[in-house]
C-alpha cells in the first residue's frame, strides 16, 4: 500500500523541523519528515555556531531576526525542550569610517523596526567589553545585547519532538530519490522504503536543496559553501563571558565557548563544491587575524583536529528562497539561508507553514523571498553575512 501524507518535508535539520513544528501547531499533523540520514543534525544544523543576532541590515531579515529571537527567549517554555537561548550580545566594531556609517545605517532601521536596544558604541565601551582587544584603529562600532547563541542541536530536537507529540511521523535512514510531478501539480516522492503520496513537498535540504529541487525539475540557486570553525583549547586569558565579537576589519569572529573560545572567518578564497574535510592550512589562516585583533590569542592552544567544517547553502542574494514554486504547484522552498538557518529558523518555519495552510503570511511579506525574484531582477542584497 502506498503511504500517503498531507505534507512531506524532505530534511529533518532545524529548518525541517521547524516547519513540522509549526505545521503541527496549526493542526495540521498528518506530516512526514523523511531523512536520508541515521540521525537528525548530520547537515549543517550540527555544524553552526550557533549564533543568533538581529543586527542585519535587510528589513526582512531583520523582521525574521526580532521574531526568531523572541521565539528563542520563550523556547523552552513554549516548546517544552530547552534552546541554551545565550543573550550575550554581538558587538561589531568599525576600523574604517565606511564600516561605522554602515552600521548607523543599520542601527536606523533597526529601531523604525522596532529593535530597540542596540546601541552605538564608542572605542572604550568595546575595550571594557574585551579589555584584551586591540583597540588603537578601532572608530566605534554597535552592540545588541538580546543578539547571542542557541544550541542549534537541542532547538531542531525541541522543534521535533513537540511536533511528533503532535502526531508527525519522522522516517530516518529514507533518501529522497525523485519528485512525480504530474500536470505540473507534484504528487508524490520515492524513496528507498518505496513511494509515498501528497500533494504538498517541502524543500528542507539545506546545501543540498538545489539536488532536490532538480528532481521536480527547478532550477533553485543554491550552492554550498564551506566554512570552518577552529576552537581553541581551554583558554583563561579572556573574560569568562563576553559578545560575539566582530573585528570588521577582516571579518574575524569569535565568542566563548566553555572553556575555549570558538574562532571564526569567512575566507575569500573558498570556492563552492559539497566540501566538508576541514583544510589544516585555515589554522593558520585563521590565527594570524586573531592574533591580530586579540594579541594574547597567540597563545592559545589550537588541535587542528577538533576543528570542523560544514556547508553554508548560499544563494546570488544572501537571502533565504522561502515559498512555493512557480512552475510546480505544491512544491515549497525553506532553503538558502546563507549561513543564517539556525537564527532564522523559527520564522521560517512559521512563514512556510503559513503560506501552506493560508497561503500568506502575517509575519512579513513573503513575497520578497520568492523564487521568481531572480527572474524579476528583483534581488535584496544582505551585506552584513559573516
Ligand atoms: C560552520 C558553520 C557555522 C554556522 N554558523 C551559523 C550561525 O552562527 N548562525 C546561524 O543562524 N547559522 C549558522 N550556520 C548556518 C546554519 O547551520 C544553516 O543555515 C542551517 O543549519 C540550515 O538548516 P537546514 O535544516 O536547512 O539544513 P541541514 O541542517 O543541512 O538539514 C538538511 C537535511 O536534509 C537532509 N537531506 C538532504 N538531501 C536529502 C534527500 N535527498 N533525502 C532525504 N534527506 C535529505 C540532510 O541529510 C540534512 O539532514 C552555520 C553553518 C556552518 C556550516
Amino acid at each position: 500500500m502506498t503511504e500517503t501524507a498531507d505534507v512531506v518535508i524532505i530534511g529533518s535539520g532545524i529548518v525541517g523541523s521547524s516547519v513540522a513544528y509549526h505545521l503541527a501547531q496549526a493542526g495540521c499533523t498528518n506530516v512526514l519528515v523523511v531523512e536520508r540520514e541515521a540521525h537528525q543534525g548530520k547537515g549543517s544544523t550540527g555544524k553552526s555556531m550557533g549564533g543568533v543576532r538581529a543586527q542585519f541590515s535587510t528589513p526582512v531579515n531583520i523582521q525574521m531576526s526580532i521574531y526568531s529571537i523572541g521565539f528563542f527567549a520563550n523556547f523552552d517554555e513554549v516548546v517544552g525542550y530547552p534552546a541554551d537561548y545565550r543573550a550575550h550580545g554581538y558587538l561589531f566594531c568599525a576600523t574604517e569610517e565606511r564600516h561605522l556609517d554602515y552600521l548607523k545605517a543599520n542601527r536606523e532601521r533597526q529601531l523604525a523596526l522596532g529593535l530597540e536596544n542596540v546601541e552605538m558604541v564608542s572605542r572604550d565601551d568595546i575595550a571594557k567589553f574585551v579589555p584584551q582587544l586591540r583597540v588603537d584603529d578601532v572608530l566605534g562600532g554597535t552592540y545588541c545585547p538580546t543578539d547571542g547563541f542557541v544550541d542549534p542541536h537541542s532547538v531542531m530536537m525541541g522543534f521535533m519532538l513537540k511536533a511528533r507529540e503532535r502526531g508527525v511521523r519522522l522516517w530516518l535512514d529514507t533518501p529522497v530519490t525523485d519528485i512525480d510531478v504530474e500536470n505540473g501539480q507534484v504528487s508524490g516522492i520515492l524513496t528507498n522504503r518505496g513511494r509515498i503520496a501528497t500533494r504538498v513537498i517541502v524543500n528542507a535540504a539545506g546545501p543540498w536543496a538545489a539536488g532536490v529541487a532538480r528532481m521536480a525539475g527547478v532550477d533553485l540557486p543554491v550552492e554550498p559553501l564551506r566554512r570552518q570553525l577552529v576552537p581553541t583549547e581551554p583558554f583563561d586569558k579572556l573574560p569568562k563571558r563576553f559578545p560575539m565579537v566582530i573585528d570588521m576589519s577582516t571579518g574575524f569572529h569569535f565568542r566563548r565557548e566553555g572553556a575555549g573560545i570558538l574562532l571564526a572567518w569567512n575566507d575569500p578564497e573558498e570556492t563552492p563544491g559539497f566540501k566538508t574535510d576541514f583544510d589544516p592550512t585555515f589554522v593558520e589562516k585563521i590565527l594570524t587575524r586573531a592574533a591580530d585583533r586579540v594579541p594574547c590569542l597567540a597563545d592559545a592552544a589550537v588541535n587542528p583536529r577538533r576543528s570542523w567544517a560544514g556547508l553554508y547553502e548560499m544563494t546570488p542574494d544572501h537571502h533565504a528562497i522561502i515559498g512555493s514554486a512557480p512552475n510546480v504547484r505544491g512544491l515549497y522552498f525553506a532553503n538558502g539561508f546563507s549561513g543564517h538557518g539556525v537564527m532564522h529558523s523559527p520564522a521560517s518555519g512559521r512563514i512556510t507553514a503559513d503560506l501552506i495552510l493560508r497561503g500568506d503570511s502575517d509575519l512579513i511579506d513573503a513575497s520578497q523571498l520568492g523564487l521568481q525574484r531572480f527572474a524579476e531582477g528583483k534581488l535584496l542584497e544582505e551585506t552584513a553575512v559573516l
